[in-house]
């Protein structure tokens, strides 16, 4: 991968205004993106996204929308391509998660992670694909998580949505090729806004259960996400790749 990888490409990051989004934008910027960075509620993260994107010298816009909303996207979608041209790479990064004993969960709680994880994932990528093979170029990375593949005991809404991300991004990939390659990232515990509050005993434990011995950060995520959008992964497509430190190996 080279420092202008990307020459002037556009990426649409949904959920870039903060964590894992942010640094996949930063990153993006940093190789020769122009980035259109998504929002629902944080305007002000978003915007220091974009700020953070021009200072590495690239273009960039924040774009707010729900994911989950197909009217919202297709309206954010228009306004991408007015204002800064077609979408050749897409990350869907947008994410919810609850924890809770089964004994508390509801439908409500189970519908509204389903709803941002699973819709917002379908949403997006369905409102970009044709364009892009349209065009005979496109690349997506959805964000999944090791949550889809391992049991969670307090995460039943969370880990199925993300085992239905790996589904769909594997038969997005088998349907949109050969023009379009599809990858998922399955990023194991990330010190995010989203893992806030995690009891600190837990972390310790999942740090000394990493054969690497730390704690995951956005970066890892990100530069991950920007190897699969690089020409370099030109022949991977329908791939889940797991960035945990090695921890999903352990027994
Ligand atoms: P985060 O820090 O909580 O950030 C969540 C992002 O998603 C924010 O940018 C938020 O926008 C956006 N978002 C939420 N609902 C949205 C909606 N309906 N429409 C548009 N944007 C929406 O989360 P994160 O830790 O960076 O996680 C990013 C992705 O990685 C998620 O898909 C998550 O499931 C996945 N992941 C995270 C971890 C982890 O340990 N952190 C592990 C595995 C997988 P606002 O700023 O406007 O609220």
């Amino acid at each position: 991968m080279t420092e202008n990888e990307f020459n002037g490409r556009l990426a649409l990051v949904t959920g870039g205004s903060r964590g894992i989004g942010r640094s996949i934008c930063e990153r993006l910027a940093a190789r020769g993106a122009r980035v259109a960075v998504n929002y629902v509620s944080d305007e002000v993260a978003a915007n220091a996204t974009v700020d953070r994107c021009r200072e590495l010298g690239a273009e960039a816009q924040a774009f707010g929308a729900d994911v989950a909303d197909p009217v919202a996207v297709a309206n954010m979608l228009a306004y991408v391509r007015e204002s800064m041209g077609p979408v050749d790479m897409l990350v869907t990064s947008a994410g919810v998660v609850s924890a809770e004993d089964h004994d508390k969960l509801d439908i409500e709680t189970f519908q509204r992670v389903m709803r941002v994880n699973v819709d917002g994932t379908f949403i997006p990528v369905m409102a970009v694909k044709d364009d892009m093979i349209r065009r005979g170029d496109g690349r997506i990375v959805c964000l999944a998580s090791v949550a889809g593949m391992r049991a969670r005991a307090r995460m039943i809404p969370y880990s199925t949505s993300k085992a239905a991300v790996i589904g769909m991004m594997r038969s997005f990939a088998a349907a949109f090729g050969p023009q379009v390659r599809v990858n998922g990232v399955a990023p194991g515990f990330i010190e995010t806004d989203m893992t806030q509050g995690t009891d600190p005993r837990l972390v310790a434990s999942m740090r000394e259960d990493a054969f690497l011995k730390r704690i995951g950060q956005p970066i890892d995520i990100a530069e991950t996400v920007v190897f699969l959008l690089s020409d370099a992964a030109g022949f991977v497509s329908g791939q889940t790749w797991v960035v945990d430190g090695g921890r999903i190996t352990t027994p």
